[in-house]
């Protein structure tokens, strides 16, 4: 409906436009009507009144059949002068009419000019709303008057922040609200993207060991502190080398993306030996293990590779934890 609206306004405005041409139509053909009526009335009076005056000098002069005929002349005299003193249709059109419908369409095409002016800022404006365009500074959307400016800077603005908004809520969405690292979401992202595109990459998948163990001991929050400080602590190790998520609880998973196995394995063992003796927020290491395994082509899926990965850390950890376990494929899965 509101599509329609600025149409329909349009009709409304020409129908006024209308219905006044009409009326003032029929008021000047009335105002004709009455204006000869007039003047008819004031003309026979007229001849009355002449035909009397010129009877009373003549009637001592002439005699019965002169002065008939006299009035009868007269008479054919003053018909003829009522003929030409009626003003003709065509001369009062062209005279009065013609002027007004002149002026009248002026007018119209001025109202009708500034109108689309008017109009056209908030169409432009409305039209890039609708397809979802960007508006900016330097568009096409000549805002010529203060009103219209002051719409487009306030829908570019707002325009801006849900932008922005919209970008901020998306980066949440793949961030772990805990750690600040990206989340399991943004893990399967990547990963997907890279299988698809078959370049090659290594994945790390880490859980801390006897987790329970901590909160049950120090409590949920010094197990959370363990946990932030785990991230930090991978992030700065893994550093531009590769890609840091948390996966799920006191799970972790580093992405490499373009190294091998061998890398892999010696940022894992770097990360270990790291996790093995620094103190955490409990006053005591917390280790970890990891399963490691790296794509090959008949991977299909990041859940494929996932479970390799899941394979070798359950392996690890039945090893007696604090190591990791690399799979190069799934007949050959070694302990280190
Ligand atoms: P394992 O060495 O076999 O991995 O033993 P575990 O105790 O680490 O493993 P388990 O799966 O039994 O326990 C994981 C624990 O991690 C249980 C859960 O309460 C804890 N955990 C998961 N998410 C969070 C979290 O966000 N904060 C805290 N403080 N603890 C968490
Ligand atoms: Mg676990
Ligand atoms: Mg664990």
């Amino acid at each position: 409906m509101s599509k329609f609206k600025l149409k329909l306004s349009f009709l409304i405005v020409s129908i006024t436009i209308i219905v006044v041409l009409v009326t003032s139509s029929v008021s000047i053909w009335s105002s004709y009507r009455n204006f000869n009526e007039i003047l008819k009335v004031n003309k026979t009076d007229m001849q009355e009144t002449y035909v009397m005056e010129v009877l009373a000098i003549t009637q001592d002069y002439l005699q019965g059949s002169e002065k008939e005929e006299i009035e009868l002349y007269m008479d054919q005299i003053f018909d003829t002068l009522l003929e030409e003193k009626e003003v003709s249709f065509s001369l009062f059109f062209k005279k009065t009419i013609v002027p007004i419908i002149l002026v009248i369409a002026i007018m119209l095409g001025l109202v009708i000019w500034l109108t689309l002016k008017i109009t056209q800022p908030l169409k432009n404006l409305s039209k890039k709303m609708e397809l979802g365009e960007e508006i900016n500074e330097n568009d096409d959307i000549t805002a010529w008057y203060y009103e219209a400016k002051l719409l487009k800077n306030y829908v570019q603005n707002m325009m801006i922040c849900s932008q922005s908004k919209i970008a901020e809520l998306t980066e949440q969405l793949n961030l772990d609200s805990l750690t600040g690292i990206p989340n399991r979401r943004r893990m399967d992202q990547t990963l997907h993207e890279l299988i698809v595109n078959k370049v090659p990459h290594a994945i790390i998948l880490i859980d801390l060991d006897d987790f329970k163990s901590i909160n049950d001991t120090y409590g949920h929050t010094v197990g959370d502190e363990v946990l932030k400080a785990f991230a930090n602590n991978m992030q700065s190790i893994v550093d531009e080398q590769g890609l840091c998520f948390r996966y799920g609880g006191e799970e972790f998973m580093v992405i490499l993306p373009s190294r091998n196995i061998d890398d892999a394995i010696q940022l894992a063992e770097k990360l270990r030996i790291k996790q093995a003796i620094q103190e955490t927020a409990c006053g005591r290491p917390v280790t970890m293990s990891a399963g490691i395994t790296a794509f090959t082509p008949n991977i299909q899926s990041p859940n494929q590779l996932i479970e390799i990965a899941d394979h070798a850390l359950y392996k690890a950890k039945q090893s007696g934890r604090n190591c990791l376990c690399v799979v190069r494929n799934m007949r050959q899965m070694i302990i280190k």
